[in-house]
């Protein structure tokens, strides 16, 4: 890239310290998590911007993409770039607009709703909202390195998703404001429905610059895990748990052995041979809860107080797509694919699998409610990475048997499973980064405008 553009962008934000042009710096501020992936790998590896950049304000973002649209300048936003599916990584090099220095939260309304700045650490956010009665509603177990606006543009759910849904449904995202990519950068306020225009649509058709998420009130929540001989019988007990609407829980974990000897740090909860669930249980219902637990055959394992996200062991750290983390600190070879089963078959489902691929697929579920209110036996399962062909294999099978996937192991908006039938995140790029410059290679159904004239 032309040292002039380093010493311009210098001028514009008025601050050499945040126009970083060191190699290092850059290309790790050009990776995310995409190696979780053996297929990303091999496609991603080595692709890096020539420069990060550093905005504190909305006003610094139109600043930055006003320039970068005169002069054709690839931008790729990133959060905490914690994303799985290499989301933040810039296949033609350019700008990383690096955000997280934009980290203010505003306010935390008496009715609920957060305003923050998309820099915001997800945990931050969590902790404040906390000392005003409020938690988030759901949260990736990447909550302490995650930010709010990397959450809304790459994330989909988490803890919390089994009581509240993920973020994309019940209006918990209430509204964000979006800088364009345009001669003259406009900021739109998106509100409602229309917020579907930007969320997951990994930074291809706006920079979000300020949300209004919408929290829950804070519970007193407690951790248990809890062994059970059969994986049949764990998973009929963690979907009890999940549907019962007596039951005020926050997590619902269910791993078939051995993934649960893969947590190192908390070996000492698993049994040998068994399969573990961990929980997240309001702590007024723990004692209930265990003796519920044990009524269904369950040992418990272990069982303590959740005092924030500092409690250790903290059992979040083990769950969603962090399991796949520690299977594969265990053995490199170990992979995931992200499903959700049909609620009516899912028995079925989880047997034709095992059938089929014994030991190759180790079942990992999570529980979510879908935005119709339905209890989705989602998964994230751990799969034994030999070849291509026979991880799609594996998936075309899921998909063959009525599971669905959302493919972690593709580098493109649409083919990763949550981009919407309707186009709506495709029109809002043909509006707002008509000339693709934001995020380019990663929406693979939108023509820049030049090309499609
Ligand atoms: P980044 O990785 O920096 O960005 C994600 C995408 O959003 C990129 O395409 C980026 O360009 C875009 N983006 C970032 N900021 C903006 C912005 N302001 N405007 C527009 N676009 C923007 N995800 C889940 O949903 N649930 C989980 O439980 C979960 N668990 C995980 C566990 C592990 C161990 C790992 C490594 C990842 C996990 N993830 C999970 C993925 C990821 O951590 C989350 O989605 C997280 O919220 C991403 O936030 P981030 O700040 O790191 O975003």
């Amino acid at each position: 890239m032309h040292s002039d553009h380093a010493a311009a962008l210098t001028s514009l934000l008025d601050d050499s310290s945040r126009v970083i042009a060191q190699p290092q710096v850059v290309e790790q501020l050009s990776r995310d998590f995409y190696w979780y992936s053996p297929v990303l790998r091999k496609q991603l590896d080595g692709k890096v911007g020539d420069l990060v950049v550093q905005p504190l304000t909305t006003f610094e973002i139109q600043n930055v993409l006003r320039y970068c649209h005169a002069h054709d300048l690839p931008v790729t936003i990133r959060g905490a770039g914690t994303g799985n599916y290499g989301q933040a990584v810039p296949l033609h090099g350019g700008i990383v607009l690096d955000l997280a220095r934009m980290d203010q939260i505003e306010a935390i309304q008496s009715d609920g709703v957060a305003v923050c700045q998309p820099g915001t650490r997800l945990g931050v956010l969590e902790n404040e909202a906390r000392k005003w009665g409020f938690e988030l509603r759901c949260y990736p177990s990447t909550i302490v390195k995650a930010t709010v606006g990397g959450f809304l543009g790459g994330g989909s759910g988490g803890v919390g998703s089994v009581a509240h849904g993920n973020l994309r449904d019940f209006d918990t995202v209430r509204a964000l404001e979006v800088v364009t990519m345009e001669a003259e950068p406009r900021v739109v306020l998106h509100e409602g429905a229309a917020v579907h225009e930007i969320l997951h649509a990994w930074g291809t058709n706006g920079v979000i610059s300020r949300i209004r998420l919408a929290l829950t009130p804070a519970v007193t929540w407690a951790q248990c895990a809890v062994a059970f001989e059969t994986f049949e019988a764990a998973y009929d007990f963690s979907e009890r748990i999940a549907k019962g609407a007596e039951w005020t829980k926050r997590l619902v974990t269910t791993f078939e052995w051995p993934i649960s000897s893969f947590f190192s740090p908390v070996r000492q909860y698993a049994s040998d041979g068994k399969a573990l669930i961990f929980f997240m249980i309001a702590a007024a219902q723990l004692a209930a809860f265990e003796a519920a637990a044990r009524a269904a055959g369950g040992e418990i394992t272990y069982s303590g107080a959740y005092v924030g996200l500092r409690t250790r062991p903290l059992l979040s750290d083990y769950t969603w797509n962090h399991t796949t983390l520690w299977a594969m600190k265990t053995d490199e070879a170990y992979t995931y694919l992200q499903c959700a089963f049909d609620p009516a078959a899912v028995r079925e489902q989880l047997r034709e699998l095992k059938e089929r691929f014994g030991k190759e697929i180790l079942f990992h579920m999570e529980f979510w409610k879908n935005g119709e209110g339905v209890m989705i036996p989602g998964a994230i399962p751990v799969v034994y990475y030999t070849t291509e062909e026979r991880l799609n294999e594996i998936i075309d099978f899921c998909r063959a048997i009525g599971v669905f996937v959302a493919n972690p192991h593709v580098n493109y908006v649409e083919g990763g499973g949550r981009y919407r039938a309707d186009n709506v995140q495709l029109l809002a790029k043909r509006r707002y980064d008509p000339k693709g410059l934001l995020n380019p290679g990663k929406m693979l159904t939108f023509e820049p405008e030049a090309a499609a004239r």
